[in-house]
């Protein structure tokens, strides 16, 4: 998971007061007091999706992953329709508000569910603040006072670092620094064998593998150090930093990699002369190259 710039001020035009849809659909909750049976799609419509495309680089806000296959989909982070384990109607009044749509996959967004405990000693907020005959809208949105006050433990990636809670193990399984970031592994699923087994560990077992064959060729002389070394500057290329560089699947977990490569990297390789070429190749990599981890 990679922290993502959101802009919470600059809303999709659809979810704006004013616009008669959004003004309908907001009447439609506060009358019900709950997430109604038929929804207004406007939360899920292009002009949010288009948006979110943008932000996420289409991919998913829990798995650093392009989804394969079904789309992704508009998630409510503050669930909008119950919470597991509680007597409560679920966030409804946060529906359709921008503050409150991250983007998921299928698999986080199923595995996620309705879950949303909140921190020890922290009240949950148990309805829609009400001015007149409306919420207010304020209060609605991630970085109001009553809202910020109302502590969770999964990490939102458009609020929280999840650097500060997660990282990632020599084998690319997810490892915590916190209790949010052990909460966050189990309620987003992000060791299961989609992502660790036959996502991130297979990824850096191939990497592995490649350079492998490719220093086997120097150590049986077969291949030059100079040809050696290019075979690797462009294995490094094209399976770590082009996918950075192009925000492909798992593109954070290829940044650390590449940054800490005598963790992730050195360690696998047992003969002294073939971790000094890979030493050697990423340090004259590093000092030739800007990655910049959008
Ligand atoms: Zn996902």
């Amino acid at each position: 998971m990679k922290k993502i710039n959101k802009n919470f001020i600059v809303r999709p035009r659809n979810l704006i007061a004013g616009w008669a849809a959004y003004d309908n659909a907001i009447n439609n909750l506060f009358t019900l007091k709950h997430w109604p049976k038929n929804p207004s799609s406007i939360y899920s419509s292009h002009i949010v999706t288009d948006k979110l495309d943008e932000i996420y680089n289409l991919k998913c806000a829990f798995c650093n992953q392009i989804p394969k296959g079904s789309p992704l989909q508009v998630e409510h982070f503050r669930p909008k329709n119950g919470i597991t384990g509680e007597l409560h109607t679920g966030y409804y009044w946060l529906g359709y508000e921008w503050t409150n749509l991250l983007y998921a996959c299928g698999n986080c967004n199923s595995t996620k569910g309705n879950n949303f405990q909140l921190r020890v000693g922290v009240a949950r907020i148990p309805g829609p603040t009400i001015i007149g005959t409306s919420f207010d809208l304020h209060d609605c949105k991630c970085f109001s006072k009553i809202l910020r006050a109302e502590k969770f433990m999964l990490i939102n990636p458009e609020i929280d670092n999840p650097d500060d809670h997660l990282f990632y193990l020599a084998d690319g399984r997810v490892g915590f620094k916190t209790n949010r970031g052990e909460y966050s592994i189990e309620k987003f699923g992000l060791n299961r064998d989609e992502l660790y087994l036959n996502g991130r560990k297979q990824l850096l077992d191939s990497i592995i593998e490649k350079f492998a064959r490719r220093l086997e060729r120097y150590t049986n002389r077969t291949r030059s150090f100079s040809e050696v070394a290019d075979d690797i500057i462009d294995i490094i290329k094209e399976e770590i930093l082009a996918p950075i560089e192009n925000n492909g699947s798992f593109d954070h977990f290829r940044y650390i990699v590449y940054c800490n490569y005598d963790k992730y990297i050195l360690p696998r390789f047992g003969i002294p002369a073939q971790k000094c070429i890979l030493n050697f190749i990423f340090q004259e990599l590093k000092r030739g190259l800007i990655v910049k981890l959008k």
